[in-house]
């Protein structure tokens, strides 16, 4: 790391105009076939006359690396050194790559920077990969039982000797085409920029000044696929795929706290995952960073407490009315952009979805990918306190194979106290 100190300016320059456009910034032509004609996206802070996006990399991040630069810890002209790093597999591309509607929120070349625009970046471009491929290991208590019981198997290659499970892992930073966001939530573009530029504290004015900008690269979390077995069968139909699209949810999925369901179901989707993969298909878990239905953890906590405290208990019935109540909408978690993961790797069908959410469902439908079926964990593993969950969901519509509550039986359906 250079230790290069750096001049700070005098004064702040807050946007560019469209007047100023650089001729050192190159185009961006999103969904063109050739991936030199789609031209990199350019998202640096050190040349600004070389940006033809707005926002900057890193996601929700960018703010950490401006606390290191501030301190004196990062030099703010750093450029990455991009040797090795380069993926394990091979990822190819797809035709939802070269499709501008497709693939809106991630950008599907983000992750082929050094071999596709090498040439810029020796002539000065600093250009950053928005994806990374790498494997690993997992080493999972609840994966540890499904062996013990039988479930699953040891074979000595997707599920090793000491129970661990192998996995590519591939993380997306988050890329807008705003043309396509808009279009996608069914509203004008103008007016998403305007939205997004205010709800911000008028982050980036460049979402009003510069129209001529497509490209946003937001300041919010990344998400990661998890691919059991071999990444090309992702795209081969006949190859069994079973996928589990999870939104975060860090108090169970981490700390294995009980009000919900989402820990069971990840770890119940890795299982099936790894055991398609040891049929010769292929697993994929994609995990997104929207805790709290998007909603965040404070929201999230704050509706424990008034569904717990609330006249009657924890019941069933009043489940999705607290949420709603406290944080003005039931969930915002825009399913909407959740597809082009699988767009990515160009899924074409799910043989075994597992989720309950429509929500989820309908935008994979919408989005041209056949789903087979679809799987709810078994009973077994919903812990207690989750039922409240589990029964206000199924009475709400969304996906069970097994029998739906009415008002009387979820009003029976009672979670914990709250100091229980
Ligand atoms: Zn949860």
């Amino acid at each position: 790391m250079s230790n290069e100190k750096f001049e700070r300016p005098s004064h702040v320059v807050l946007t560019s105009h469209s007047n100023q456009v650089f001729k050192e910034s190159l185009p961006v032509n999103w969904g063109a076939t050739n991936p030199k004609d789609r031209g990199p996206i350019i998202a640096t802070i050190s040349e600004k006359e070389n940006r033809n996006a707005i926002g900057t990399h890193s996601g929700s991040y960018t703010v950490y690396r401006a606390l290191s630069i501030a301190k004196g810890d990062y030099a703010r002209e750093h450029r990455p050194e991009l040797e090795n790093t380069f993926s394990p597999v091979v990822i190819k591309p797809q035709e939802s790559w070269f499709d501008p509607e497709k693939i809106v929120s991630i950008d599907p070349w983000g992750g082929h920077i050094q071999e596709l625009y090498g040439d810029y970046i020796k002539e000065g471009y600093n250009i950053k990969p928005t994806i990374a491929v790498t494997q690993a290991r997992l080493h999972i208590p609840e994966i540890f039982e499904a062996i013990d019981k039988g479930r699953l198997e040891i074979d000595g290659d997707i599920v090793a000797e000491d129970k661990s499970i192998k996995v590519t892992k591939i993380a997306f930073e988050p890329v807008w085409y705003l043309p396509g966001i808009a279009k996608r939530l069914g509203i004008e573009e103008g007016e998403l920029r305007k939205i997004l530029f205010n709800e911000t504290g008028g982050m980036f004015p460049e979402l009003v000044t510069r129209p001529d900008l497509k490209v946003l690269l937001p300041p919010i979390g990344s998400t990661t696929a998890y691919v059991f077995g071999d990444v090309e069968k992702l795209s081969d139909s006949e190859a069994e795929l079973s996928c589990r699209v999870h939104d975060e949810c860090n108090g169970s999925d981490v700390f294995g706290s009980d009000i919900c369901t989402c820990r069971p179901y990840l770890t119940y989707g890795i299982e099936h995952a790894a055991k398609t993969a040891q049929k010769g298909g292929v697993g994929l878990i994609v995990y997104y960073r929207k805790e709290g239905r998007a909603l965040g953890e404070v929201t999230k906590f704050l509706v424990y407490n008034a569904r717990k405290r609330q006249e009657g208990g924890d019941t069933a019935s009043n489940y999705f009315k607290r949420t709603e109540c406290v944080a003005g909408v039931e969930d915002a978690r825009f399913q909407e952009f959740m597809p082009d993961i699988l767009q990515y790797f160009g899924i074409k069908k799910i043989h075994n979805l597992h989720s309950m959410s429509n929500m989820k469902y309908d935008a994979i439908a919408k989005s041209g990918i056949e789903v087979v079926n679809r799987i709810s964990i078994p009973d077994e593993l919903i812990p207690a306190d989750a039922q409240v969950e589990m029964e206000a969901k199924k009475a709400a519509g969304y996906f069970t194979a097994g029998e739906v509550k009415d008002k009387d039986g979820l009003d029976k359906v009672l979670g914990r106290n709250l100091e229980e």
